[in-house]
């Protein structure tokens, strides 16, 4: 089902939780929400349930538009980070509650709830775990039942709120991969809120940044981490390095050092460049066009090292990733430029 929500504006108390939000979710996608807490996921997500209505703006579904339309009627199934599954039932009678309590007509026979329990149990690798309670399995297992039991309505769309947010980082990455697969094998369409951009990066088909109640910046994977559209999706997709530059006729320039670095549609004045500390090339024979600094500090990350720059006397730092056998000594100069980098102007001009 496609999902299209379009110029949404969801106040509370006058308090704009999402300004003038449009987004179109493709049938079969998924698709994460990623921004730092408070930044309108949650809402965003209950405005595509049903849970809240928006002040101005629609949700379609397909063609209709589905903005007035309760929960049920919306027919989606979702899972939170903290959705407790009903402790006095067991993990067959949890998974089935959604068809069991379906109206009258609705409703499929019991042998029918189980069997559909049954092969959702298989679909989450958890057979036999059918007559267990709650308590009785571990937090990813409980999330898995929780996925069971919102796709066992046959959902329109599935919604999921951080799902596995409370679990430790390795159960995350399993189920993460896991997740992936159900998607692949199920082919809903799903709507995946994280604060966690690797999470982000590694699920989804589209990765919606946002912040402060907007959509920041909408790609696949690689759109959002190797062209940033904003200084705020830079830092917030990954590490990130900045120098404040100058613009003149295309040409970067760092105090009285062109770049060699062109950025055509940007206009003259003064912009900030944006690279990856670990996205540089060492340049050792001259610098003709690069960026050159002492070394200030120093320090061991993983596999590699991690040094602080001093950029024109003491004026601006940078950090850039050096190989581990780098002899980064204090006071040391390097020279290095940037391989991929984006320069964004004080107009909004974005360049790189
Ligand atoms: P996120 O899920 O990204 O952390 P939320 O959608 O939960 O963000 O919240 C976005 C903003 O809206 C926050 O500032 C939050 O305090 C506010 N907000 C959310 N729900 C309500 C509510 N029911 N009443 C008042 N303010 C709310
Ligand atoms: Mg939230």
């Amino acid at each position: 089902m496609d999902v299209s929500i379009r110029n949404v504006r969801k106040e509370f108390d006058r308090f704009p939780a999402l300004r003038d939000v449009s987004l179109d979710i493709r049938s079969g996608e998924l698709i994460a929400l990623l921004g730092p807490s408070g930044s309108g996921k949650t809402t965003l997500l209950r405005l595509i349930a049903g849970l809240e209505r928006p002040t101005e703006g629609a949700v379609f579904f397909g063609d209709e538009d589905a903005s007035h339309k309760s929960v049920q009627e919306r027919n989606v199934g979702f899972v939170f980070q903290h959705y407790a599954l009903f402790r006095y039932m067991t993990v067959a009678d949890n998974i089935g509650f959604g068809l069991k309590v379906r109206p009258g007509a609705t409703r499929p026979p019991s042998a029918e709830i189980r069997r559909r329990a049954s092969e959702l149990l298989d679909l989450v690798q958890l057979s036999g775990l059918e007559k267990r309670y709650p308590n009785q399995l571990s937090g990813g297992q409980r999330q898995r039942v929780a996925l069971a039991r919102a796709l066992a309505i046959e959902p329109k769309v599935l919604l999921l709120d951080e799902p596995f947010g409370a679990l430790d980082a390795q159960v995350r990455r399993e189920l993460r991969r896991w997740l992936r697969e159900i998607h692949d094998t199920t082919g809903h369409t799903t709507v995946f809120v994280t604060h966690d951009q690797e999470e982000a990066l590694e699920l989804a088909d589209r990765v919606v940044v946002m912040s402060q109640g907007r959509i920041e910046q909408v790609g696949t994977a690689d759109e959002v981490y190797d062209t940033p559209n904003s200084p705020f999706v830079y830092g917030f997709i990954g590490e990130s390095s900045s120098l404040p530059v100058r613009v003149e006729g295309g040409q970067l320039w760092l105090q009285d050092r062109t770049l060699g670095l062109t950025a055509e549609d940007v206009p003259d004045g003064d912009a900030t460049l944006y690279f990856r500390p670990h996205d540089v090339e060492l340049i050792t024979d001259g610098c003709g066009g690069c960026i050159a600094g002492t070394v200030a500090a120093s320090r061991r990350v993983a596999g590699t090292r991690r040094v602080e720059l001093e950029i024109g006397g003491d004026r601006h730092r940078v950090e850039i990733e050096l190989p581990i056998e780098h002899p980064a000594a204090q006071k040391n100069r390097v020279a290095f430029r940037p391989r991929r980098w984006r320069v964004f102007s004080e107009s909004g001009a974005v360049g790189g």
